[in-house]
């Protein structure tokens, strides 16, 4: 099968600071992909080039097989850093699933828009929060929101940046949860960004551990030791739940 995002010698640098060096990964169909990493290892750039919104990168990359600006966007489901979210916004929880179909924001939803946003709450159990404004919802049923949202046009790749940063633990299982279950049915492709090692060796099949510099791109158990961590990080924080992992 063809692999969803592939990049060969991927580099970025704003104004001659480098962010991002030599990334190569190729990340197939249906996998739960973590990008791992400290604040400022370039997870977030390398978000930007695969959403085709930084363009000026050296080296190659393909997404679906295309430059990353020329992807039909229906085929990506992409879930924002929850601290950009402005929860005072005057809106309700199915307007904001519905503007993930319609490009301007949708006041007034009908028909087949206000269906398929109904659906895609309905794959994250929330179809009770429709009509609910967004300033009256918890961190994670906003987040839940957020996440059928990006579901709404049925994409094959999900992308998600910090998902659980300002949700609880159960929120933050409830979400894998979620994208585990949209994976299972739709064979989707998850790519998330987190700086928690804990949670990306629990639940990806593959993680890029980045410091800048692709530090390793395996198994998580494989790119996620204790020396790659050091190398990452500078520390392990928590060895001795390191160590009980399985
Ligand atoms: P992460 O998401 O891993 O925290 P980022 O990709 O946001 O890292 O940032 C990588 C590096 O690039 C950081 O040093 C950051 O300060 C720098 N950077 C990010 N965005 C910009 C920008 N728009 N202009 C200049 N430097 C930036």
């Amino acid at each position: 099968m063809k692999n969803v995002v592939e990049s060969k010698n991927l580099s970025f640098s704003y104004n001659g600071i480098l962010a991002l060096s030599d990334i190569n990964i190729s990340i197939p169909q249906g996998k739960f992909v973590s990008i791992v990493g400290p604040n400022g290892a370039g997870k977030t750039t390398l978000l930007k080039i695969i959403l085709g919104l930084i363009k000026n990168y050296s080296g190659t990359i393909k997404v679906f097989d295309k430059n990353p600006d020329e992807v039909d966007p229906a085929l990506i489901g992409y879930v924002p850093q929850f601290k950009t979210m402005d929860r005072k916004f005057p809106a309700i929880a199915i307007e904001l699933v519905a503007s993930g179909i319609i490009r301007k924001w949708p006041w007034r939803i009908r028909g087949k828009s206000k269906q398929l946003a109904y659906e895609a709450l309905s794959l994250v159990k929330s179809e009770h929060l429709a009509e609910r404004s967004l300033s009256s919802l918890s961190g994670g049923e906003l987040q839940r929101v957020c996440l059928a949202r990006s579901f709404v046009r049925n994409p094959k790749l999900i992308v998600l940046d910090e998902p659980a940063t300002g949700i609880d633990a159960i929120g933050e299982s409830d979400l894998y949860n979620l994208l585990e279950n949209y994976q299972s049915k739709s064979g989707a492709t998850v790519l998330m960004i987190t700086h928690d090692w804990h949670v990306a060796l629990h639940h990806s099949d593959l993680v890029l551990l980045l410091n800048r510099r692709q530090i390793a791109f395996a198994s998580p158990k494989e790119a996620l030791s204790e020396d790659n961590l050091r190398i990452a990080f500078g520390h392990i924080g928590h060895q001795h739940n390191f160590r009980g992992e399985n």
